[in-house]
């Protein structure tokens, strides 16, 4: 068989348990459409061929000895912010190329410990931060539907290589909309869990009260697998959350006849790009007529979503960034005169332009005489938000509008405008904000490029979200299209 890449992460897992493939034949398959295609989509910051295929060879005789684990043996690959041992861990900065970490993230090692077979690195935003994926130290990465297109960030490499299908699923973080926004521009599935759910450490930290960690795949089938090794307690991260252990495909089959979905006339207000919203439109006569009803509603603090993000999310980057200074690990300045020098040179010359902004607004924010006009007030506008969504849920189930204002831009053309650059996230942060689960899926074309539905559900909702994404799967295909050229 030669078309593996056409199979989502379940298909795969199914033949692998099987019998009917082995992992080193798909992690070969998938190394080697890595080496065709990612020349033109630079989606990969390191390709880890070697360890790919010593971790098959293990899964092969895991398989072999009956072990059932639903991921063991399947290749994926994790965004370039997640420390893996042994390998090089850059963050997409220039910062950080040297870095070989030496132990493994939380969900590196429950990957691991699950089996699945990590194949490499993606690119990402220097940082996570970026909209557009054009802030990487190691270039820009291209959208597989135009490759003189944006995959959106910062979670791009992974968006752009799950869309190709040269790998068939990868990790992403989302701090703003990072797994929301870029796979609604490269027409994958993308779940942002509630704060809390997948453990940070070893998640190079960006805004820690934001910063969450997801799956991205070509379906909320695959997606759900995915969550289940992901999600669970870990008492080396102060805000991990004890529950229970879940099982994110239960609810995967449960029919949608009474679902209540909220609308927000914020999200579908005037100025809305005009062909993203007759695919978001028929998208909700698709649920309607799966027995789902449509309730508008109001978030009426949303429009200072954008503004108050701008404020926390820097503050909280700025005292995040500061630990890297030269000394310890990372980028270090030639010839140092002295420690100033030293902290001066090597921060000036490792960081990119936006790091160094959001760093400069999120110090002057946390200065003494702004602090109370800045960070203080966008804390207690963050509540506002939150309770928005507190009072939507009281009458719906689930909020569904856009994930993104438009389709994916052309490359720079935002770069020199981080104004419009920050507004193209202007659905997905709000989420972030008030810590809730959000997802976003493929639900057509506008203009030849895809469109995300998002959804987003209460707390602890994410069932609830794949479930209601799933269904609408089993009647559309637009999650299995293929680019031109990568079919
Ligand atoms: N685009 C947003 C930012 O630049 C969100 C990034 C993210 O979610 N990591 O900060």
């Amino acid at each position: 068989m030669s078309d593996f890449h056409t199979l989502s992460l379940s298909d795969l897992a199914g033949l692998l348990q099987a019998g009917e493939v082995s992992s080193q034949q798909l992690t070969e398959y998938f190394l080697a459409r890595i080496k065709q295609y990612d020349d033109q989509l630079n989606s990969f910051i390191t390709v880890a061929e070697q360890q790919a295929m010593q971790a098959a060879e293990a899964a092969d005789v895991r398989l072999k000895n009956g072990h059932t684990d639903a991921l063991c043996g399947v290749p994926f690959a994790h965004k370039d912010i997640f420390c893996s041992e042994g390998l090089r861990t850059s963050c997409g900065s220039k910062m950080l190329d040297n870095f070989i970490s030496p132990y493994d993230a939380t969900v590196v090692h429950q990957l691991k410990q699950a089996g699945a077979v990590m194949l490499g690195k993606t690119n990402m935003d220097e940082f996570a931060m970026g909209s557009s994926n054009e802030t990487s130290y190691y270039g820009v990465v291209r959208n597989p539907w135009n490759l003189d297109c944006v995959p959106g960030g910062s979670s791009g490499g992974s968006a752009a290589s799950v869309a190709a299908r040269i790998i068939p699923a990868a990790t992403g973080t989302d701090t703003g909309g990072s797994i929301r926004q870029p796979a609604a521009l490269c027409g994958i599935t993308g779940i942002k869990p509630t704060y809390g759910t997948v453990s940070r450490y070893g998640m190079i930290a960006f805004a820690s009260s934001l910063d969450q960690a997801g799956p991205m795949a070509q379906s909320a089938e695959d997606c759900a697998l995915l969550l289940n090794v992901m999600t669970g307690f870990d008492e080396k991260d102060s805000t991990s959350l004890e529950r229970d252990k879940e099982d994110y495909t239960h609810a995967l089959n449960l029919p949608l006849r009474g679902l209540r979905i909220g609308l927000p006339k914020e999200f579908f207000a005037e100025g809305m790009n005009v062909a993203v919203d007759a695919v978001i439109q028929q998208a909700l006569q698709q649920y309607k007529a799966m027995g789902a009803e449509l309730v508008d509603i109001e978030l009426p603090n949303s429009h200072l979503s954008v503004p108050v993000y701008y404020v926390v999310a820097p503050a909280e980057c700025s005292a995040n960034l500061s630990r890297f200074d030269g000394v310890r690990y990372g980028y270090r300045c030639e010839h140092p005169e002295n420690l100033t020098d030293l902290y001066e040179r090597s921060r000036g010359e490792g960081f990119g332009a936006e790091v160094k902004r959001r760093i400069m607004v999120g110090t002057y924010a946390l200065s003494a005489g702004y602090y109370d006009a800045y960070y203080l007030k966008a804390q207690q506008l963050r509540h506002l938000i939150s309770d928005d969504f507190k009072q939507a849920f009281e009458t719906v189930d689930v909020i569904m509008g856009p994930t993104t204002p438009g389709t994916a831009f052309r490359i720079g053309e935002k770069s020199d405008d981080p104004i419009s650059m920050y507004l193209s996230d202007i659905y997905t942060i709000a989420v972030n904000l008030a810590g809730l689960p959000g997802m976003s899926i493929p639900a057509g074309f506008a203009n030849n490029m895809p469109v995300g539905l998002q959804i987003i559900g209460n707390y602890f909702d994410e069932s609830r979200l794949l479930n209601v994404a799933h269904q609408y799967q089993q009647g559309t295909d637009w999650h299995m299209r293929i680019p031109k050229g990568f079919e």
